[in-house]
């Protein structure tokens, strides 16, 4: 008998919702409170060390022994008067987590015997052992050392009692071992680019910011239930488990209304985003049972991924104080929707224009569709790369199933934009108005932007790249996915392509070309080229990708084959042109991706075998014997017929039994197959269309014996079990 997932559930059932109470009842008074923030570094700096730091901060620059020194004393010294008696360098290796190793701030002196110190040189750069991180073969174990280095952009916090300051982490050799060092090589790239292009229209523009604002979704589970659940506890997803009757057919979870415990959570996590100064928004049920959203005010793309990564570890803390587990995985439960993190994306000026909103006058919405046709011809001459970016072993269940979104990226632009950039490349007449070309009535039609975009209200949810109103919506990354990925490839691939674009503009008005005409000419251009990854029709239709390889669009769907997109020749082009990526860095980065798909792929298959041979059989077995049992009573009473219940259930069973049996073998042999081959790169690909069919098959007997089985007997807590918190 299955005890344990009957007392799981029993505690599950009897959670009380805990008390949380904030420190203020308004949230401003104590927002960013373990923050060492311009308010702090007033505060505990001296006042020229303040303004020469913080201008530092401004223009981007790095700051010098005699300031870190100076930073570094502030620091403690406001760290230690809130508790922390620690220090680390946080950083974001090539794993989808962050990295710390926490230093005491004590030392030894000769005189006074035990002090504190922290020295500017421990705050701007440390050389971590990390020999132990992904490196894709960038670092040999001889020579083992990284360097973090200090990323002043991003202000230091405490957490958990240690001052955290956030880092880069680089190779002995020089090359980038994380996501932060190409980010910010990234978003430095598209402020040069897109200022060059801004200041087109305005000179005053002196920078271009890239924006992140992160939806993260996720979802809960009782403490108890996945504690009985190895597979989650395991890989963070279950291998095995029937739908339950009930799931998300009635659309009665999203945005109804929070249990208490969950609300409780919540608001818990949320007191803890505001210390830390993340701004979180929103928060809501979300399509699937026990699955919850939640998101912040937008940010600078650098500081928003910080606070999207930190947050995801303040998530996984309170759950467990709350008694339940945060689960991140894509797609911790099958038949029902998976977890994803829309990246809403824009650019703005530091004159305070948002470059994806129409603007007020012509010259303004000029600029705007000169920003769009960039962005779109960007992703179109780039989709494979864009969609490697997000590719992992996690995500591939969202990628190209039956949900959001299709494993072909694609830009919807709404009615109204559509109607624009129509008439702008003279593809369709709408409404009978006059299309116009570069050289004549543009400013009629360009002033008519920002009425025609007002009502900017369809939505198409089956698209993985949206345009919203003021921002485009990038919503294939995955909710256990570092956004600096999909974030490093966007803002790359629209640097460069604004680059060319700015090339171009000056070209034609050396020639004598107006600006309006000059930057028509090549919007016109960009647009009509990109044309075929715009796609407003329905992603999941059948015919949608026939239809988007006939445009050209990559339609590759296996994982391992997606990340090939980053070595071709015009990916490896770009990331040169942009100094975003080295070669060196592309092939180990490729080399890791592999590595981490064999690995997640390796592991499933061993939760999956070990958990049918010792937790499914043997029960499927036990009941088995007691059908064969009233079989063979019933035959000594002559009351046997082959065609009886009893019967037809022991021969479903054994037919199940012996599938599993079947796909155990098959899938030992496709893992020593793919164990085999010569590099990961092939090893990814064996696992994914040898080793993967395997575990789907197993995993589809499982499910059919878990209908056929005694429920009392059944060892793993089912679906309807896991996902419905009461
Ligand atoms: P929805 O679910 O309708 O997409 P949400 O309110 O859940 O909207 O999330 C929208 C996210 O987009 C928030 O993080 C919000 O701050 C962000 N956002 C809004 N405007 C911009 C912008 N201009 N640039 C980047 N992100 C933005
Ligand atoms: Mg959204």
């Amino acid at each position: 008998m299955s005890h344990l997932r009957f007392k799981q559930i029993e505690i599950a059932l009897n959670r009380e919702p805990f008390d949380v109470k904030p420190p203020h009842p308004d949230p401003t008074v104590y927002f960013g409170q373990h923050v060492f923030d311009q308010k702090k570094m007033a505060t505990y700096l001296p006042r020229d060390a303040y303004e020469e730091l913080t201008a530092a901060i401004k223009g981007k620059r790095a700051i010098g022994r005699e300031l870190a020194d100076v930073v570094a004393q502030g620091m403690k010294k406001w760290a230690m008067d809130n508790g922390a008696t620690h220090y680390t360098h946080w950083f974001h290796p090539l794993t989808d987590g962050t990295a710390e190793k926490h230093d005491s701030f004590i030392d030894l002196d000769d005189e006074k015997g035990i002090i504190t110190d922290f020295s500017g040189k421990l705050l701007i750069q440390q050389e971590p052992d990390a020999s132990s991180f992904p490196s894709g073969g960038l670092r040999n174990t001889f020579e083992a050392r990284g360097y973090t280095a200090w990323d002043i952009s991003s202000p230091a916090f405490i957490h958990n009692g240690a001052l955290c300051i956030p880092t880069i982490f680089i190779a002995y050799s020089g090359e980038s071992l994380d996501y932060k060092t190409p980010l910010l090589r990234a978003l430095n790239c598209i402020d040069r680019a897109g200022t060059k292009v801004a200041r087109l229209f305005d000179p005053q523009v002196q920078h271009v910011i890239s924006y992140l604002g992160w939806e993260q979704e996720y979802f809960l589970i009782d403490e108890a239930l996945f504690a009985a659940r190895p597979d989650l506890v395991m890989t963070g997803r279950t291998l095995m488990g029937h739908e339950s009757a009930k799931n998300q057919q009635l659309d009665d979870h999203y945005f109804g209304s929070i249990p208490m415990r969950v609300q409780r959570f919540m608001e818990d996590l949320e007191i803890e985003c505001y210390q830390l100064g993340i701004p979180l928004k929103t928060k809501h049920n979300e399509v699937a049972p026990n699955q919850f959203e939640l998101a912040p005010i937008y940010e600078e793309a650098n500081l928003s991924n910080d606070h999207n990564l930190l947050l995801m570890k303040v998530m996984a803390q309170v759950a467990r104080r709350h008694k339940f587990r945060a689960i991140l995985h894509e797609k911790p439960f099958a038949g029902i929707n998976g977890s994803g993190k829309h990246n809403n994306w824009s650019l703005g000026t530091d004159t305070g224009v948002q470059l994806f909103k129409p603007g007020k006058t012509p010259m303004q919405n000029l600029q705007f569709i000169a920003f769009i046709a960039a962005t779109m011809a960007a992703v179109h001459k780039h989709n494979d790369l864009v969609k490697a970016s997000i590719a992992t072993a996690n995500n591939t269940h969202r990628l190209g199933a039956n949900e959001a979104p299709p494993a072909i990226i694609s830009i919807f632009l709404g009615r109204q934009l559509s109607k624009v950039i129509d008439q702008i490349t003279g593809h369709q007449q709408a409404d009978g108005q006059i299309m116009f070309s570069a050289k004549e009535g543009l400013n009629l039609q360009m002033a008519q932007i920002p009425e025609i975009l007002l009502d900017n209200t369809d939505r198409n949810r089956t698209s993985p790249f949206a345009f919203t109103g003021n921002r485009f919506e990038f919503r294939a990354v995955g909710s256990s996915a570092n956004c600096a990925s999909a974030m490093i490839v966007l803002n790359t691939i629209v640097a460069d392509q604004l680059n060319a674009f700015h090339q171009a503009v000056t070209a034609h008005l050396e020639q004598g070309d107006t600006l309006e005409q000059a930057v028509m000419e090549q919007v016109q251009q960009l647009l009509t080229q990109a044309k075929p990854i715009h796609f407003d029709g329905n992603g999941y239709s059948e015919q949608w990708p026939q239809e988007a390889a006939s445009r050209g669009l990559d339609t590759e769907n296996s994982v391992p084959r997606m990340i090939d997109a980053y070595s071709t020749p015009k990916a490896l082009a770009l990331f040169e042109r942009t100094h975003v990526f080295s070669q060196a860095e592309i092939k180990a980065r490729s080399e890791v991706k592999w590595e981490t798909y064999c690995k997640k792929i390796h592991i499933e298959a061993s939760v999956i075998a070990d958990l049918t041979q010792n937790h499914i059989l043997p029960v499927a077995i036990r009941y088995q014997n007691i059908l064969l049992d009233n079989v063979l009573k019933l035959k000594a009473l002559g009351k046997q017929s082959s065609t009886s219940p009893v019967n037809v259930t022991i021969e479903h069973i054994a037919e199940n039994i012996t599938g599993i049996d079947e796909h155990q073998r098959l899938l030992a042999q496709a893992i020593e197959h793919a164990m085999a081959q010569p590099d990961s790169r092939l090893q990814a690909f064996a696992f994914a269309s040898l080793v993967v069919p395997h575990i789907d098959a197993i995993r589809h007997h499982v499910d059919a014996l878990e209908l056929l089985v005694d429920d009392e007997m059944w060892p793993l807590p089912k679906y309807r079990e896991l996902l419905f918190i009461r």
